[in-house]
């Protein structure tokens, strides 16, 4: 097999040809087609997640050590499984859910994999998607997407799934009431598209860049706002008659973080997905005055992964906007995302990567 690994945190990946591995017990091997990637991707990439006031979380006391293989939204075909394997054949295209906990804890139990205190991500923990093949701890994990462009499908796993299981924290919602996207990147793309199938009529998109703006404008979203600039609060409670009943960051800086707070109106949902870094420094007393929620949300279960592909397949759901790229592109990919540059979603197209030849 053939994959793309951080060999030093930082420095290009390299392409390194592996053992292909054996699926055992009730693992199943897949081959795989489409790998998108992600923003996450960059910080394992680089080693660390800024905690903000000078302090990092490195991702290597986590047990992310190089050589490692990210990328965690995985679409493929099931090549071969392990002799307690069941419920997919050989040939079968599936799309993976990566957020895959120990299995055994009661959180898991209860459906929420995502939430193991002992996870096996994908692309995080274990071997990623970056890579011609992936093994994959149970057939339960797959999901059938069929029907649907398999690289949209492929970044359903995490910025589709992220992005509907944010939107399903915020508020009920009156059809006076506003909802601010913050971050207009893949997340965000998928997020309006996600509001409008709801039936969301007040969808602001906010972005610092003009051309992701244009494209959350054709994705559906209602007024755009670009956030450069002190004043970008006052225009955004302008724009929204102070009406903003929730507030999905999806960038997750302290200048996202202050304005979406800021914006809410009384009794509104502030719902943190975003990861780039950073701290909250916010005076207590409001946060209860205004009755606020302040909340964080995680990718999100198999179900809920599920429920976005059931509602992919009906057809209420615009696609992403998805750029398919061979996959010997993801230095390139990744250096575009990190300097902002990326218009929706990169897919790594790996179905005609051969590792014989690279
Ligand atoms: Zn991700
Ligand atoms: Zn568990």
């Amino acid at each position: 097999m053939l994959s793309y690994e951080v060999v030093e945190h930082g420095k290009p990946l390299q392409a390194k040809l592996r053992e292909t591995p054996q699926p055992q017990g009730t693992e199943v091997l897949m081959r795989i087609t489409r790998s998108g990637v992600c923003h996450s991707d960059l910080h394992i990439w680089e080693g660390f997640f800024d905690l903000g006031g000078g302090k990092r979380f490195y991702v290597k006391d986590r047990g992310c050590v190089p050589p490692f293989t990210v990328g965690h939204e995985p679409y493929g075909v099931v090549e071969k499984l392990g002799p307690q394997a069941g419920g997919v054949a050989p040939g079968d295209r599936r799309l993976v859910y990566p957020w895959i906990g120990c299995g055994k804890c009661a959180v898991c139990a209860d459906g929420n994999d995502h939430l193991c205190l002992n996870t096996r991500f994908l692309g995080v923990i274990r071997p990623g998607a970056y890579a011609t093949h992936l093994l994959v701890p149970d057939a339960r994990y797959l999901v059938d997407a069929s029907g649907i462009d398999e690289a949209w499908a492929a970044t359903l796993a995490c910025s589709g799934l992220t992005a509907y299981s944010a939107i399903a924290k915020l508020p009920e919602l009156a059809p006076r009431h506003w909802v601010a996207v913050l971050g207009c990147g893949g997340l965000g793309m998928a997020a309006i598209a996600m509001l409008r199938a709801r039936g969301i009529g007040n969808i602001v998109a906010c972005d610092v860049d003009a051309g992701k703006l244009d494209l959350a404008r054709a994705q559906g979203a209602t007024a755009v706002l670009d956030t450069r600039g002190d004043d970008a609060l006052a225009r955004l409670k302008a724009l929204t008659g102070d009406s903003v009943a929730g507030v999905l960051d999806f960038v997750g800086m302290p200048a996202t973080a202050n304005l979406g707070i800021g914006a809410l109106a009384k009794g509104g949902h502030y719902v943190l997905c975003g990861l780039f870094g950073g701290e909250l420094v916010h005076p207590l007393p409001p946060i209860a005055q205004r009755n606020i929620s302040i909340r964080g949300s995680y990718v999100g279960s198999l179900r809920e992964l599920q429920e976005v592909v059931a509602l992919a397949r009906s057809g209420r759901l615009a696609p992403s906007p998805v750029q398919v790229r061979p996959a010997g592109e993801v230095n390139r990919s990744m250096e575009e995302l990190r300097d902002g540059r990326v218009l929706g979603r990169v897919v790594l197209d790996f179905e005609g990567v051969n590792p014989d030849r690279g």
